[in-house]
């Protein structure tokens, strides 16, 4: 018989992410929400991307009673001091639609040079019976595109663009999964995870 995998339950329903996390820890089990049949709304009102996540990775661990991972993820824009940030997925307020985001955020751009990016995600590893806690940041470096490109990814990726030119949409699932800011989160969370457990 095969070595029992520990159980995490991932604080999203996002098939992308589900998969993306699988592929990196394999050596775990994973539920999402509605695996578990839980639809609790946790409302994002922290100042960073860290406190985020971690009340999602706290308050799920709880009600279920097993290890969570919540994350966090935004854009960070350097001619507009730092916006979105944390606002990244309701600027617009809840009823915009990606696209209007994405649209607003190249008007916002219109005309100026310096149109650096930052995607942050924050990841969180909770666990309430044994009050464990791992946080994890990854980051990728690129900059607003002056137009929507690309029709591969989701969210921001048709406006992200790359050192090489190429927006995050234009690259194939394998390209992105290498350098994404997830990927990177995910990865040192994977070090941490086999160092505590
Ligand atoms: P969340 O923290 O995953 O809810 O993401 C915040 C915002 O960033 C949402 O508008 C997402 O659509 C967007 N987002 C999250 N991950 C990615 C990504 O990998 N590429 C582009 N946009 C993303």
């Amino acid at each position: 018989m095969g070595k029992q995998k520990n159980k995490i339950v991932i604080a999203t329903n996002n098939i992308g992410k589900l998969k993306e996390i699988k592929e990196i820890l394999k050596d775990y089990e994973f539920f999402t929400l509605k695996d578990l049949n839980c639809n609790v709304e946790i409302n994002e009102d922290g100042k960073t991307f860290e406190e985020n996540s971690l009340k999602k990775a706290k308050e799920i661990s709880k009600i279920l009673q097993m290890p969570c991972i919540a994350d966090d993820s935004g854009l960070c824009i350097e001619q507009l001091k730092g916006f979105p940030g944390v606002n990244t997925a309701r600027f617009l307020g809840e009823n915009a639609t990606q696209e209007d985001r994405n649209n607003d955020l190249i008007k916002r751009l219109k005309g100026k040079t310096n149109r650096k990016a930052l995607f942050i995600t924050v990841i969180t590893y909770f666990d309430e019976r044994m009050g464990n806690i791992i946080t994890s940041r990854g980051t990728l470096e690129g900059y607003i595109s002056k137009e929507k490109r690309g029709t591969n990814g989701f969210g921001f990726d048709e406006i992200f663009e790359l050192k090489d030119g190429r927006t995050l949409a234009e690259l194939t699932d394998e390209e992105k999964n290498k350098i994404s800011s997830r990927k990177i989160a995910l990865e040192n969370l994977k070090m941490n995870l086999e160092k505590m457990l």
